[in-house]
């Protein structure tokens, strides 16, 4: 038999998830000098791009610039893609196995953290993740709805999530018109009555998990005042100068700003810092209030701070909760799940079947999957890259597991046989074709199909 990643026998790699992890992924296998191979990218939703079309903000179009980038390694003649198809559904992981050499997991972090409080599954009570899923439009969450009538919102968590979530309740619904936001989101946020926005810290301002160009962009906002309590954006007797530039630019932003005081418009994000809440208070079954616990710092022994309650407690007015407190992966059928850390173990990205056995020979993981839910979309590229050299690496030493039928028809006589439908990068660039065109008749930059039925509709019958 010919040898692997030769011209006569290209090594054949399958990656799950068409996310930025899976596209750095397949661009470092396109990229790997001397050796032939060809990727199939496989994907559960018809659409590719993963968070880059399902979690970045509308108001942050220029993140999304990324996408052509994918674009150009989709169309190369050695990658293939299969949409709307789900590993451990429609097909399971021998099946793909058999068909390739390796596969790499980019299946990301799909569901999120919980506090562990009362009254966390309370109407009224929803992760960050499902907010940013409905306004993005993504088939999952496109159905949920969010009571925006009321006066008050906590966002609990202050990393880069709960402040894209904050954002875009706080924004003027004009700054969003010519977006790709979805168009019922668009509606509910122009008739929002939410007049506070509470961002809740459960350390200081230095240990805030936000960049500091994502604060800043609260504070410059024109709809909204930030307002900081002085007192707790004081630093927890460290030095200014002790910081790191990041953790200082942070805290300098946010002492300048509390100097500010309420402002005068009528909507404010009241950014909070040490406080941990309790309790989700409920009122005629749903949230109407949050009791908030406060903290102070203390040293982790591991050269960190963390909150420790100190047992004095307030509780807010509210009526919709958004907890923005991490993501976590979902363990699917037939791949190795850590519960622990809510991710896919692995040595240097070869997955391993729990922390501390050997690695499954051609199983591979990158991006979230791989490391837990940091990091930004560019961090994935590099990450990416290390686990392709740890699978080139096996490639060079014969540990590669051949697979019994790499063809290419291999594959699309799996789907057949089973009479489902995969979608190709064509389909996908029909349904990008339309929603740009709906975009432009509604005076925005797309308009997304937000159901998986409307997007099969949409295209030409096979
Ligand atoms: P994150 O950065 O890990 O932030 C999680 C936040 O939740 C932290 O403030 C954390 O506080 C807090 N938290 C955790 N458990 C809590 C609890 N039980 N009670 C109260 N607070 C709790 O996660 P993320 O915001 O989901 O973001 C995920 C990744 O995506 C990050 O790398 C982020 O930078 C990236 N991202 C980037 C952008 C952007 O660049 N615009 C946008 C979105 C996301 P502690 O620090 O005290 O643990």
């Amino acid at each position: 038999m010919a040898e692997l990643g030769t011209p006569e026998r290209p090594l054949a790699v399958a990656i799950v998830g068409a996310g930025p992890s899976g596209f750095y992924a397949a661009e470092a296998l396109l990229k790997a000098p001397g050796i032939a191979v060809r990727v199939d990218l496989f994907d559960r939703l018809p659409t590719p791009y993963g968070l880059v079309r399902g979690g970045v903000a509308p108001d942050h179009q220029k993140i999304k610039n990324v996408a052509a980038v994918y674009e150009r390694t989709a169309q190369d003649p050695r990658v293939r893609f299969f949409g709307g198809v789900k590993l451990g559904v429609d097909f399971t992981i021998e099946e793909l196995s058999a068909r390739h050499d390796a596969v790499i997991y980019a299946v990301g972090c799909e569901s999120d953290r919980h506090m562990g409080i009362p009254g966390e599954d309370l109407p009224g009570s929803h992760s960050a993740t499902e907010f940013v899923g409905w306004y993005n439009g993504h088939p999952d969450h496109r159905e949920r709805t969010f009571d925006l009538s009321t006066g008050a919102v906590a966002v609990v968590g202050v990393g880069n999530v709960a402040i894209d979530v904050t954002r875009i309740l706080a924004r003027d619904a004009k700054d969003l018109e010519q977006t790709d936001i979805a168009a019922y989101a668009l509606d509910a946020l122009r008739k929002s009555g939410v007049k506070t926005v509470w961002l809740l810290g459960r350390r200081g301002p230095a240990e805030a998990a936000y960049s500091p160009a994502e604060i800043e962009e609260i504070g410059e906002l024109t709809s909204a005042d930030l307002v900081v309590n002085p007192a707790e954006a004081a630093l927890n007797g460290q030095p200014l100068e002790s910081l790191d530039a990041a953790a200082r630019k942070k805290t300098e932003y946010v002492q300048e700003h509390s100097k500010k005081g309420e402002g005068s418009r009528e909507r404010k994000v009241r950014l909070r810092f040490l406080v941990s809440p309790a309790e989700i208070v409920g009122e005629n079954g749903r949230v109407s209030a949050m009791r908030l616990e406060k903290n102070k710092l203390e040293s982790d022994g591991k050269g960190g701070l963390k909150a420790v309650g100190t047992g004095v407690f307030e509780t807010i007015k509210i009526g919709l909760v958004l907890r923005s407190v991490g993501y976590r992966g979902i363990p699917i059928p037939g791949v190795p799940f850590d519960e622990k850390s809510g991710h896919i173990p692995h040595v240097s990205g070869r997955v391993v079947s729990a922390p501390g056995q050997p690695p499954l020979p051609g199983r591979f993981v990158v991006g979230w999957a791989k490391r837990g839910p940091s990091g930004l979309i560019g961090t994935n590229r590099a990450d990416s890259v290390a686990t392709v050299n740890s699978l080139l690496a096996d490639l060079k030493a014969g540990t590669l597991p051949a697979s019994a039928d790499s063809s290419l028809e291999a594959t699309l006589r799996l789907f057949a046989d089973k009479k489902i439908r995969a979608l190709s990068f064509v389909d996908w660039q029909m349904l990008d074709a339309l929603e740009k065109a709906n975009g432009t008749k509604a005076g925005k930059i797309r308009e997304k199909f937000t159901r998986v039925t409307d997007m099969l509709a949409a295209l030409p019958p096979r």
